[in-house]
């Protein structure tokens, strides 16, 4: 349970700067806290990094980077942060949509220029709602991978990452954190000092109890994120007058492969794919997105659909790990003719050419959706699928370094939420997610956070950025 105490005469040890969760964001934070010369520690409570990282396709948008720019590619932060805010119908605050937006190609180009990191640009199929192709990924295009180099560049660099270490303790006296206190699996504790504390501990969808609280409408669904992410940072955060900000956004899926619980790439669909529930009927415009498809599906007979597509664009989404293991335990069905398909489904005789049929050469169908990709031709594919809860997207509010707000307005100087611990840029309900929103608030955050507590950060916002705590003598423990 997390807990707030007042600071203890002594600590066990300290360091400048400790971090608390080894997600993308907390290495990403770490990463940019030693190159601004800090002592760091990472403090994870799993037995290796991984978090909801490692279980993501890994993809990062960001506009204007070397990749892009060699491909061709013409593209902005304006573009990108109005992306962002129409999916989100403007619901977010914009400075740090633009904070985001403005920062994310250099923490591509840097992530990649400087540690070494081998992204390349999804470059054959478009996310919905962004209008460049600016997804970033490793070249498994698996999250598993990103964590990975992530932690061994960390590594290389001797950067600490202290595993099976559960910070349930936050030491706060006067409007700042002294340090935190760590329980072992042998339920031994450690507390440590430190000069700031970068809160990459991610969001609540961990927390069955502040799920059904913030998020009831999908509270029954498959929980897909990472089980550790128990809400640690707004638990604190309520108890020290912090201030949050959309609690009921999240990130839904409404395309994980059912039973089997393996994502399918959205570009099934963006390709030219679409969905029928049980009945062999369409029941909705899935270009909308896949966060709110997770409800669409789930209020479907038996919380399931299948996803209708083809040969052509299964060869596309073969590029992602998750396809291929999809494929290898056989939840994808592929049959010559729309008829074998229906009955290797159990669908309706007829249904899906009846469907494919009604789906218009030009101009929008009966959904509102416009289909402007090649027609669906055999061999035809399908998957069952249902819809989960990914990740939350509410959380603690920061200014433009990452410093977390107070409910009053006013700063904590030394404390600093990044990642999923954050508030995101995904409105604030399920619709507003635009794909990547997730990555992006936790490298773009997290080398935020980074440089500020290690006294470096100088990104420029219309959000506060107030003097680094650092650089304010007597101001920290
Ligand atoms: C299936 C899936 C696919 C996704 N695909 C994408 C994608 O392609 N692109 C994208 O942008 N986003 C994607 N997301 C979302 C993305 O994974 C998250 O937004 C992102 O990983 C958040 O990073 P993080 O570092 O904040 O959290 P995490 O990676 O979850 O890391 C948080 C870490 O903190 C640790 N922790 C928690 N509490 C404590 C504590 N008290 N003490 C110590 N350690 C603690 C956890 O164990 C965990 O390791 C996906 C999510 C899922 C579930």
């Amino acid at each position: 349970m997390a807990k707030v105490l007042p600071a203890p005469e002594t600590f066990d040890l300290s360091i400048e700067v400790v971090i608390v969760g080894a997600g993308a964001a907390g290495l990403v934070s770490a990463l940019a806290a030693y190159e601004a010369g800090r002592d760091v520690l990472v403090l994870e409570r799993d037995s290796q990094p991984s978090g909801s990282t490692a279980l993501s396709a890994g993809l990062i948008p960001a506009a204007g980077t070397r990749l892009q720019c060699a491909l061709g590619i013409t593209d902005t932060p304006q573009l990108f942060a109005a992306d962002i805010q129409a999916k989100a119908k403007g619901e977010n605050d914009p400075h740090l949509v633009d904070l985001l937006a403005a920062g994310a190609a250099d923490t591509i180009d840097w992530l990649e220029g400087t540690h070494g990191l081998p992204f390349s640009l999804v470059d054959d199929f478009d996310y919905p709602g962004h209008s460049r192709r600016r997804m970033h990924g490793l070249p498994t295009r698996a999250g598993r991978e990103l964590i990975d180099a992530l932690r061994s560049r960390c590594e290389a660099l001797s950067i600490d990452i202290v595993c099976e270490a559960l910070v349930d303790t936050l030491y706060w006296d006067a409007n700042t954190v002294s340090g935190i206190a760590v329980t072992r699996p042998d339920g031994g504790q450690e507390r440590i000092g430190c000069s700031a504390v970068i809160l990459a501990c991610n969001g609540f969808g961990g927390n069955r109890e502040l799920v059904r609280r913030h998020l009831p409408e999908i509270a029954e669904a498959l929980w897909f994120g990472h089980d550790g992410n128990t809400g640690d940072a707004v638990l604190w955060g309520d108890e020290i007058g912090a201030e949050t900000r959309h609690l009921g956004a999240y990130q839904g899926h409404g395309n994980v492969a059912h039973p089997h619980g393996i994502l399918i790439t959205w570009a099934v669909i963006t390709q030219g794919g679409f969905q029928v529930n049980t009945d062999g009927v369409r029941f909705w415009n899935e270009a909308q997105g896949y966060s709110e498809a997770a409800r669409a599906v789930l209020a479907q007979p038996d919380g399931v659909a299948w996803t209708i597509f083809d040969s052509r664009i299964a060869a596309i989404a073969r590029q992602f790990a998750d396809f291929r293991e999809a494929e290898a335990q056989g939840a994808i069905i592929t049959t010559d003719t729309l008829h074998d398909l229906e009955v290797a489904t159990h669908l309706p005789s007829g249904c899906l050419s009846r469907e494919l049929s009604r789906i218009l050469p030009t101009g929008p169908d009966r959904f509102g959706r416009l289909f402007d990709t090649a027609a669906l031709s055999p061999p035809f594919c399908a998957v069952r699928v249902t819809g989960a809860l990914f990740h939350t997207q509410g959380g603690l509010s920061v200014n433009g370094c990452a410093q977390v707000l107070r409910k009053d307005g006013n700063v904590i100087p030394n404390l600093y939420a990044v990642g999923g611990a954050a508030c995101g840029v995904s409105g604030a309900s399920d619709a507003g997610y635009l794909s990547g929103n997730g990555l992006l608030s936790a490298v773009v955050l997290g080398r935020i956070a980074g440089e500020a507590a290690g006294g470096t950060g100088t990104r420029a916002s219309g959000l506060d950025t107030p003097k680094n705590p650092l650089d304010t003598p007597g101001s920290l423990p």
